[in-house]
């Protein structure tokens, strides 16, 4: 089953070439540690090893993160409900419930971010910005009650979003801040979700984002820069939703995503000749889902397995489960990092998007280390669970039209 017990290591590390870089020297020490972590694996368990999830302690160490934060989280003071976010869905794809009070305390939170002209900000007293507008946005969603939903203050969040559009369709994060494609990620997200979108909203943003596909085939923070894995799903996961996906090369951004994935180390990296780095297991791995039905859907899509994603669900199954979980709880960028809660979310995420094959014929389970550690299955554009989206979109559609 597992994909490293089946290769020689050596046959997998990186070659330079006999030239020597300072970044051939950094992946070769990265290649160094995790290839001492499958061999411990391969020693004690044998050539397939079943490797845990460490469930009962990320459920811990997320639930403490709820009540209480330590210092060190001090420096994400304007990116509150990121937190909340990401503690919230890490939670959910581990199956884990929280109690009434909880959810009516978050919520409670929540509210308090949201700036009285619309939106939602960092922190209270904040101002309102379109990365913790996304955030609170989906973790009002997670918590999944009416008093949650109705906190969304919708005509002030449309107001919100279209004071933050450019004349161009782009958006900017927020007053007098950067245009970037995370705004339009986040702006797309938040209006579809609360159901508040006009043609008005979005005119121009699906050809502004076409803009920040780059030769290499991924997608950058704006036009003419380097592509990234994190750009690149908001672009695409954007331009999903927006029903313009055939705008831009979409054969040209799979062999872009597809080559991000690490030989050695089963994981992805964000971008070409970078080290390979837990989180972009969704940034990268969670454009396939994506790729797959609008591939699936041309007249060539017959070709496309019906069974498998189009990257190795189990190596990434293994970095993730042998590489990035921490004994005491919690999963980390790679080896020798230390944990955060936003590893644990989209290591997390990842894990789930690697487990679960699903197109319109056929679904299909691929899980390293058994039904154990089976995750809970995300909705591909929003990451948020499929049943939090779906309860949340049917609410929103009961709505009155703005
Ligand atoms: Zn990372």
């Amino acid at each position: 089953m597992a994909y490293h017990s089946a290769k020689k290591l050596d046959d997998l590390r990186f070659k330079d070439d006999g030239l020597s870089t300072l970044t051939s020297e950094e992946q070769e020490k990265v290649e160094q540690l995790v290839g001492r972590n499958y061999t411990a694996y391969f020693r004690v368990k044998n050539l397939d090893p079943e490797v845990p999830l460490f469930r009962q302690k990320h459920v811990h160490y997320l639930k403490r993160g709820l009540h209480h934060l330590s210092e060190a989280y001090e420096c994400l003071d304007a990116s509150r409900p990121w937190l909340c976010y990401w503690i919230l869905h890490g939670l959910e794809l581990l199956n884990e419930s929280i109690s009434p009070e909880e959810i009516s305390r978050t919520a409670d939170f929540l509210r308090r971010c949201q700036y009285p002209s619309g939106g939602f900000s960092g922190g209270p007293q904040q101002v309102p910005h379109l990365a913790p507008t996304y955030a609170a946005v989906c973790a009002l969603c997670i918590l999944g009650t009416k008093e949650a939903y109705d906190i969304i203050d919708r005509p002030k969040l449309k107001s919100f979003l279209l004071s933050r559009r450019t004349a161009e369709g782009a958006f900017t994060m927020h007053r007098d801040g950067e245009v970037d494609i995370r705004g339009a990620y986040c702006a797309v997200v938040a209006a579809y979700l609360t159901n508040i979108v006009t043609p008005d909203l979005f005119e121009g943003t699906a050809e502004w984002i076409t803009k920040c596909q780059s030769y290499e085939g991924g997608f950058s923070g704006e036009p003419g820069l380097e592509a990234h894995g994190g750009y690149t799903f908001c672009g695409y996961a954007a331009l999903v939703l927006l029903g313009k996906q055939d705008l831009i090369d979409n054969k040209r951004l799979l062999h872009w995503v597809a080559s991000r994935q690490m030989r050695l180390e089963g994981g992805f990296q964000g971008r070409t000749n970078k080290l390979v780095d837990g989180c972009y297991s969704f940034w990268q791995g969670g454009i396939f889902p994506l790729l797959h039905t609008v591939l699936g859907a041309t007249t060539d899509g017959n070709s496309l397995s019906n069974e498998k994603w189009m990257f190795d669900q189990v190596a990434l199954q293994d970095y993730l489960l042998m590489n990035c979980q921490l004994h005491h709880g919690g999963l980390v960028d790679k080896p020798g990092k230390s944990r955060d809660f936003y590893h644990t979310c989209y290591c997390l995420s990842g894990l789930s998007v690697a487990q679960h094959f699903v197109n319109k014929n056929q679904s299909n389970l691929t899980i390293v280390g058994g039904q154990e550690n089976h995750l809970a299955p995300i909705h591909p554009v929003f990451n948020i669970g499929v049943h939090c989206a779906s309860q949340a979109l049917a609410y929103f559609r009961k709505q009155p039209l703005l």
